[in-house]
């Protein structure tokens, strides 16, 4: 159940690692800009924000103009998961917490590079 909810978390997390990575270089503000379609920019609604679950239900692509979403969103939003769900699965005391944090600074300055390195 810990693990479960640990994977619940990373996504939360992954998500918003996505988007430090994406508006961060940008100069976009981190909180309270809405996210949008990087194709059209029609806002996305709540259904559409829901980490995992929203791309793979569109098939990846834009509800508003069909545009094809980079795999970058869902593969950072699970990466964050697998992270959070073996961290505390080898060790649900602080140390599991603290591997956790590790490695999601590991994958945002991943994701970093990543976006750094192609238009998404
Ligand atoms: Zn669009």
């Amino acid at each position: 159940m810990l693990t479960a909810i640990a994977a619940v978390v990373g996504l939360a997390v992954g998500s918003f690692l996505g988007t430090l990575a994406l508006r961060l270089p940008r100069g976009l503000p981190v909180v309270g800009g809405r996210s949008v379609c990087p194709h059209c920019g029609h806002r996305l609604t709540a259904p559409e924000l829901v980490p995992l679950a929203s791309w793979f239900l569109q098939r990846g692509r834009c509800r508003a103009c069909g545009a094809r979403l980079s795999i970058f969103y869902p593969a950072i939003e699970l990466a964050a998961a697998l992270v959070a769900a073996i961290c505390i699965n080898l060790s649900p005391a602080a140390w599991g917490v603290l591997a956790c944090l590790a490695g999601w600074a590991a994958l945002a300055v991943l994701a970093r590079v990543v976006v750094g390195a192609r238009t998404l």
